[in-house]
């Protein structure tokens, strides 16, 4: 249970008690005590109007576009459709990023602005199209037809069956191309033209955005950033069992902080016998002036309800494919030794010079200095 359950997006209100509700794990009852605590003392209306200003300083990833924030009005303002906007959002109890189109925005006075998204969900044709990597698969979303995050009490266009009620700080802009493009894609998802959007960049992709765009307004700025979310339980055994992580990520990792976040993921991995991972590395030279001009992550993709996400930031590595290599290794340390581990990377760069170390312990030191990123690949291979 987080403060963001119980009280209203605009951080103005406590939420009803059924709103509530649906977050806990066990619905039955009446309504609890600490409810009726938190009503009768820091409410001031029967509304539940807070009492105190929840407002803090929200970090904002400079890079990721926004949705202009609308003047402070007592009306809602409904963006006119031929303006609506396609935006995304890292919804925190699912893990996920959640796509829409933004309908509407309510800017009051002395509130946060809040909007309201037609909820679109991501289509997975993996299994489609079975030999192309995650980062290569067209990203199409459709409309969603109604699921638990419906908002149900929108007051305006009912049609669509799915709204989605976010702060409107917490929403980046993305792309979907024209009716055109989609025209031209093939193979085409075998539903109607207009049922679908085909988006500019991949699923990985802009779900690491968001990810990332979480963190920040979490105040996570630091070198490296991670969260873990709600992890998989745990057990003695499993401790035992990870001192061969413990040992690679010792002998890797330099930073203290940053091994002690590896070992604790290891752990949390540790009863896994089948990972899919995703890795991500780009190079963002608009980050430059903030001193990280590299990004890169990693997420399993195969934990029902569970999947961990990392993520870091380089601050000394100004190439691309030296951030996707460091993306497969901190995904790799901590990875079980007996686990079947796919990496789903679409950097043929990163791919290249996987093979080009296999025979790394045979060749010249001269040669071996030419491989890009040396370092880091024969790390990879030792500990494999
Ligand atoms: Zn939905």
């Amino acid at each position: 249970m987080f403060l963001d359950h119980i009280i209203t997006k605009d951080h103005a209100y406590l939420e009803d008690y059924k709103d509530i509700k649906k977050h806990l794990t066990h619905k039955g009852g009446k309504i609890p005590r600490w409810y009726q605590f938190l009503k009768d003392n820091i409410t001031i209306n029967n509304q539940g109007r807070l009492y105190f200003d929840l407002d803090r300083p929200i970090i904002q990833n400079p890079s990721a576009p926004r949705p202009a924030i609308p003047p402070v009005d007592p009306i809602t303002l409904h963006h006119p459709k031929k303006s609506q906007q396609w935006v995304a959002t890292w919804t925190q109890h699912l893990s996920d990023i959640t796509y829409g189109k933004l309908m509407s925005t309510s800017h009051f006075p002395n509130c946060l602005p809040v909007s309201y998204l037609e909820h679109w969900i991501h289509k997975d044709l993996t299994f489609t199209l079975p030999s192309t990597t995650p980062r290569s698969l067209p990203n199409i979303i459709t409309k969603c037809q109604g699921c638990a995050q419906h908002f149900t009490y929108y007051v305006g266009n009912l049609r669509p069956k799915c709204i989605i009620q976010v702060k409107h700080q917490d929403l980046i802009l993305i792309d979907a191309f024209s009716k055109k493009k989609r025209e031209e894609l093939s193979p085409r998802p075998a539903i109607t033209i207009n049922s679908f959007q085909l988006l500019k960049y991949s699923h990985p992709h802009y779900r690491l955005l968001a990810f990332n765009d979480f963190l920040l307004q979490q105040g996570h700025n630091s070198t490296v950033d991670f969260r873990l979310i709600a992890p998989p339980s745990l057990n003695s055994d499993s401790v035992i069992r990870s001192s061969t992580n413990d040992k690679l990520i010792t002998c890797l990792i330099d930073d203290i902080k940053i091994a002690e976040d590896m070992k604790v993921i290891s752990i949390n991995l540790n009863s896994f016998t089948i990972l899919d991972i995703y890795t991500d590395g780009s190079y963002d030279p608009t980050n430059i002036h903030e001193g990280f001009p590299m990004g890169y992550g990693w997420t399993t993709s195969n934990l029902t309800g569970t999947n961990i996400t990392y993520n870091g930031s380089l601050r000394f590595f100004p190439s691309s494919t030296k951030a996707e290599t460091m993306a497969i290794l901190t995904a790799l340390i901590v990875c079980p030794s007996n686990c079947f581990v796919n990496i789903h990377t679409d950097s043929q760069a990163a791919i290249d010079s996987f093979y080009k170390t296999r025979n790394l312990h045979s060749i010249s030191p001269r040669l071996f200095n030419k491989i890009n990123n040396n370092i880091l690949w024969s790390a990879i291979r030792d500990g494999g």
